[in-house]
């Protein structure tokens, strides 16, 4: 099948990776061109703009940093949705507000055109396995019709409802992930005199069952940060983190929900984010936490 992805970040350029993996033919494009280059490498056609891709592919995958890239990606003036889209299948995978979401599925219908959302949990290692777990939102035909296709991106597909509550339901998983970074930081500071060496205190923790998945994944990468060393590629950053929470705020806000440990956690990452760790990976709070001393 003719897929595209529009959108290299992390997560685009590793779901492309999969689809050739599984035998796909595959039209890239991204806004800062180098990252076409190594999809390029591995035989990927590169388009100059989203409506080329639109052009050339059946279905086209999106996963971008926020609701400003979505839009500048579909409704830019070589957007998406700029040429003639009708009956193309647009699979938008971000994680953004339910209302962006269902705003984006509209316009794609006056279009012509189908959009099914599917944010995922999951990062670029299990994207790169399709062992992604895809919270899908969209009307039942254009659900069977992206099915296959996500089905070879996720371990798990759950269609939840309607375009926007795979939006809601992938903030709602997200949220205990990203307190636990605040949480395990604020734990790490109240045993630090303990004096455990990184090594030693992650083993701990990861036979806790406080442990989540996530910890037990980063552990090496948590106690080389400790040890000031370079912890590799970042998976998913604290300026992503930041995004999320900020989105989760705006979504509860909508429902008349409060979240006063999720405010707490934005703050912590905030502070982090503006000590440079930008775009160091989410675990990088739990140690920034550690480390530091109270004002
Ligand atoms: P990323 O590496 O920062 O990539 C962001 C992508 O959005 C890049 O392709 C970037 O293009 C593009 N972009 C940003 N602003 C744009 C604009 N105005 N116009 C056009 N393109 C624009 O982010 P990521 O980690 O892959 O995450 C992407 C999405 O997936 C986010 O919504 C995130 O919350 C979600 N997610 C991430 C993970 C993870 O583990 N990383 C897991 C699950 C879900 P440039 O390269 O030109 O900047």
């Amino acid at each position: 099948m003719q897929v595209g992805v529009a959108g290299l970040g992390k997560m685009g350029a590793a779901i492309a990776a999969r689809l050739m993996d599984v035998g796909h033919q595959v039209t890239v494009w991204n806004r800062s061109a180098d990252k076409t280059k190594a999809l390029a490498a591995a035989g990927a056609k590169v388009a100059a703009t989203p409506a080329e891709v639109a052009k050339q592919c059946e279905a086209v995958i999106t996963i971008l940093a926020d609701a400003n890239a979505i839009d500048a990606v579909y409704n830019g003036p070589s957007g998406l949705l700029s040429g003639n889209p009708a009956g193309k299948l647009f699979i938008e995978m971000s994680t953004v507000l339910p209302a962006t979401a269902t705003a984006l599925a509209a316009k794609a219908r006056a279009k012509g055109a189908a959009l099914v959302e599917c944010p995922v949990g999951g990062s670029t290692g299990p994207a790169k396995q399709g062992q992604l777990l895809g919270l899908m939102g969209a009307e039942p035909a254009d659900a069977a019709r992206a099915k296959p296709l996500l089905d070879q991106l996720c371990r798990r597909l759950e269609h939840c409802g309607p375009v926007g509550t795979g939006s809601a339901m992938k903030l709602a998983i997200n949220l205990p992930l990203m307190v636990a970074w605040q949480a395990y930081g604020e734990a790490f500071a109240i045993c630090r005199d303990v004096g455990f060496s990184p090594k030693r205190l992650l083993d701990l923790f990861v036979d806790t069952n406080g442990a989540n998945p996530a910890l037990k994944n980063r552990a090496q990468m948590i106690v080389t940060m400790f040890e000031g060393g370079d912890p590799g590629p970042t998976t998913f950053s604290i300026s992503n983190a930041c995004k999320d929470l900020r989105v989760m705020l705006d979504a509860a806000k909508a429902k008349g929900v409060e979240l006063p440990t999720i405010e707490r956690s934005l703050a912590c990452f905030e502070e982090a984010r503006q000590h440079g760790l930008a775009d160091a990976d989410g675990s990088a709070l739990s140690v920034y936490w550690a480390k530091r001393k109270a004002p």
